[in-house]
């Protein structure tokens, strides 16, 4: 099992912190190495002291027993006693103990002393000795021999620089007891000289043994204790200290052991030092990149926020943010690739770097979302001109003129406020700006967060209807311009809100923005369908969204319900409006291809308000065009416009496609687009959009709201209404 298991918490700290906790505990490793070596040398230092004491105290115990047993074994003769008491007893001493004295190894000198205290006789080393008086400090322990006499009394005396032990016992008869007063006492002496020590030191191996008068410092030492018990001398030796000879011996490899410690722990430090580094380099790296956009090198969305939040913070001045979508750049990468589109991303950023000196963070938060930070709410109009109008210069890329545009939504944020709020705001008003058309820069307003509110409560209520069946068609003839009959409808959606109307210029636009068109398209092309199948010879017009046409999935979803319905369709129209040809023409192209396959046909709605030109018409086959009521209106009010109304008509008669009037209101405005070519009309004039209830009777009558075309364009025949089902 690897430490790291074992150990799962360290190994997922960081390096500091683990190299710090290795220097730490080696220190303390190290630390309590020198403690235990220091100890260790410290006990056998004790230990060998205390040896040496007690054996210098033995020693010494052991000369004290001697010579305390060689002075009782002399003092407890019946003979000794028996001669000191008669006359020769001043030779009798000389004899046995005086003589003696010259060369005897267990004392050196001898004292023997009355009853009443005085000398009785002397010698010292053979010699008689004259000045006893200088043996006076023994005179108390002469006089606890009388008054203790059993047992010898031992002590240490100092005596012109030397040092004597002197034994001194009551002479006594061996074999018989005696009184104790009027005994004499026999001393004897024996001068502690060097070759006692150095007999001492080399018996008890006490290196450096001597004795001292004077109280030693330093070393050790044992007190040699007069009667009194106070010290006379001293033994004094250094101590061995084996502890401290065997730590000087290892002391190079402590040293060495040390040396490569030192070394090891600047390792560890040099190491964690560098891995800190790199660790510091990988974290900032990271949150570089956390915060910036690779392709620009500009903050992304969560650098900005970062920034906003400290331009935000209390005590600075406003935070004034500009949030810019470029128009067009989808289209940009579609037709040239992607190298092209990220090329020109980099042109946009470079650009946004430069566009104002008031201008402090440039970010790209999308892919072809930016957004600038400025801190004067004063340059916020300017910064807004030189953005519009550098970003309508055309870029040149790889030999290519694009042209795009810039939409923007800008807000000025106060201290304390939310970052994130801020950027709603800015987007809510991009949003705007967006829906107003192209280069426009809005100021976020809290309107603009009502009518969002109420688009969003719009929206829900539109899911509502569609899921509730409130969407429904009701229907607009469209008439034969020269006959007045009915030859077919255009269903027109209607919701039926409790609520109260609402415009499908209202709720077809909402539909699409929330991705409700494709259902609310179906259901249009369903319910109509089968409102009118029972007149089969009816034609049905169903308007398609540019959305609807441009989902892969929309031509197959109506050969479905065309099927499903068993409806003909040769019977069916589609009207779209030209915006989806310019938008999406491919996919557009393609849809219409397959439903045009099916027999529908389809017809461009309210041409003349826009951009379609004729080639488009030819280019996708329109089997019908249907030109706007603008053009009605504008036909009837002057020349220029009754010209515009005949030449669009006159062209589409060049290209075979027949053409429907909208809005017409007068019998006028009847005559004049009758006249000009169109052979089919629609408007309130001919009928309203109407319900199915309605339209039966409006398919009943056989013309309505007829004006009288011209006596040529008259027709015998009109549309009879037939049912062929019969409910
Ligand atoms: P549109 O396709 O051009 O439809 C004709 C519009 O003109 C209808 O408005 C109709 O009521 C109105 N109109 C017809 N005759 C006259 C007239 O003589 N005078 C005047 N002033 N207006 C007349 P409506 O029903 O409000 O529809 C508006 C637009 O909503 C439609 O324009 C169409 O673009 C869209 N729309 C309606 N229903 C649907 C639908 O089911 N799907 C889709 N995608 N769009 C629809
Ligand atoms: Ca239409
Ligand atoms: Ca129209």
């Amino acid at each position: 099992m690897s430490w790291h298991r074992i150990f799962p918490s360290f190994s997922m700290a960081s390096a500091p912190i683990k190299s710090g906790l290795l220097i730490v505990t080696t220190l303390i490793l190290g630390w309590l190495g020198a403690v235990v070596i220091n100890d260790m040398r410290d006990a056998a230092n004790l230990l060998d002291d205390r040896r040496a004491v007690r054996a210098a105290t033995a020693a010494l115990s052991s000369v004290r027993d001697n010579l305390s047993s060689t002075v009782r074994d002399n003092a407890v003769w019946d003979d000794a006693f028996a001669k000191i008491q008669g006359p020769g007893a001043v030779d009798w001493i000389f004899r046995n103990w005086g003589r003696t004295t010259e060369d005897y190894p267990l004392y050196d000198g001898v004292i023997v002393t009355a009853p009443d205290g005085s000398t009785t006789s002397a010698y010292w080393k053979g010699e008689a000795l004259n000045d006893s008086e200088s043996f006076s400090t023994l005179n108390p322990q002469l006089h606890q021999s009388l008054e203790a006499p059993s047992n010898p009394h031992v002590s240490f005396i100092s005596s012109k620089g030397r040092v004597i032990l002197a034994a001194s016992a009551a002479i006594r008869p061996y074999s018989h007891q005696v009184n104790d007063g009027g005994l004499s006492v026999l001393t004897f002496l024996k001068v502690i000289n060097a070759d006692a020590v150095a007999k001492i030191a080399s018996d008890h191996q006490l290196v450096g043994l001597h004795l001292t008068l004077a109280e030693p410092e330093s070393g050790l030492n044992v007190a040699l204790d007069g009667f009194d018990k106070t010290p006379v001398a001293w033994l004094a030796w250094p101590s061995a200290a084996p502890g401290t000879q065997i730590y000087s011996s290892v002391r190079p490899l402590v040293a060495i052991t040390l040396g490569l410690l030192g070394l090891y722990l600047f390792g560890i430090s040099l190491a964690g030092a560098a891995e800190t580094r790199e660790l510091r380099r990988q974290a900032w790296k990271s949150r570089y990149e956390a915060m910036h956009d690779p392709l620009t090198g500009l903050h992304n969305r969560s650098g900005l926020v970062d920034e906003l939040r400290q331009s935000l913070v209390v005590g600075q001045g406003p935070a004034c943010l500009h949030i810019i979508d470029i128009d067009g750049f989808k289209a940009v990468n579609d037709a040239w690739g992607h190298a092209v589109g990220d090329e020109l991303i980099k042109r946009v950023a470079s650009t946004l770097e430069n566009i104002h000196p008031d201008v402090t963070v440039v970010a790209r938060i999308g892919g072809d979302k930016f957004a600038i930070l400025q801190s004067f709410e004063r340059s916020q109009d300017e910064v807004n001109a030189n953005l519009l109008s550098a970003l309508s210069v055309p870029f040149h890329i790889s030999g290519r003129t694009i042209e795009i545009g810039a939409s923007i939504g800008f807000v000025t944020g106060h201290s304390g406020e939310d970052a994130h709020e801020l950027i709603r705001r800015a987007d809510i008003a991009l949003y705007r700006a967006k829906a107003q058309g192209r280069s426009q820069a809005v100021r976020y307003s809290p309107e603009l967060d009502r009518i969002r509110e109420e688009r969003a409560s719009l929206e829900a209520k539109l899911r509502h209807a569609l899921h509730h069946d409130q969407i429904q068609p009701v229907f607009q003839p469209l008439v034969c311009a020269r006959t007045g009959k009915i030859r077919g409808v255009e269903a027109l959606a209607r919701w039926l809100d409790p609520e109260g109307q609402r415009s499908p210029d209202l709720f077809i636009p909402l539909a699409e923005r929330c991705g409700l068109i494709d259902t609310l398209g179906l259901q249009m092309i369903r319910k109509s369908m089968r409102a009118i199948s029972g007149w089969q010879e009816l034609g049905l017009s169903v308007n398609v969204s540019p959305i609807q046409l441009c989902n892969p999935n929309f031509s197959a979803a109506v050969l479905k319900v065309l099927s499903q319905e068993g409806f003909d369709a040769r019977r069916l129209t589609l009207e779209i409006t030209e915006s989806v040809l310019m938008k999406n023409p491919e996919q557009a192209q393609r849809s219409i291809t397959v439903l045009k396959a099916a027999g529908i046909r389809f017809a461009l709605d309210d041409f003349g308000c826009g951009y379609a030109s004729i080639g488009t018409l030819r280019a996708f086959g329109f089997d019908r065009m249907k030109i706007d009521r603008s053009l009605v209106v504008a036909a009837a009010e002057n020349a220029s416009g009754r010209d515009v109304l005949y030449a669009t008509i006159a062209l589409a008669t060049a290209l075979s496609i027949p053409v429907t009037a909208e809005g017409i209101e007068t019998s006028d405005q009847a005559d004049m687009v009758r006249a000009a070519g169109c052979d089919q009309l629609q408007g309130y004039m001919l009928g309203k959009p109407m319900p199915l209830a309605d339209l039966e009777k409006a398919l009943a009558a056989k013309v309505a709201n007829w004006a009288e075309p011209p006596i040529s364009q008259r027709s015998a025949t009109g549309l009879e209404s037939r049912r062929s089902v019969t409910k």
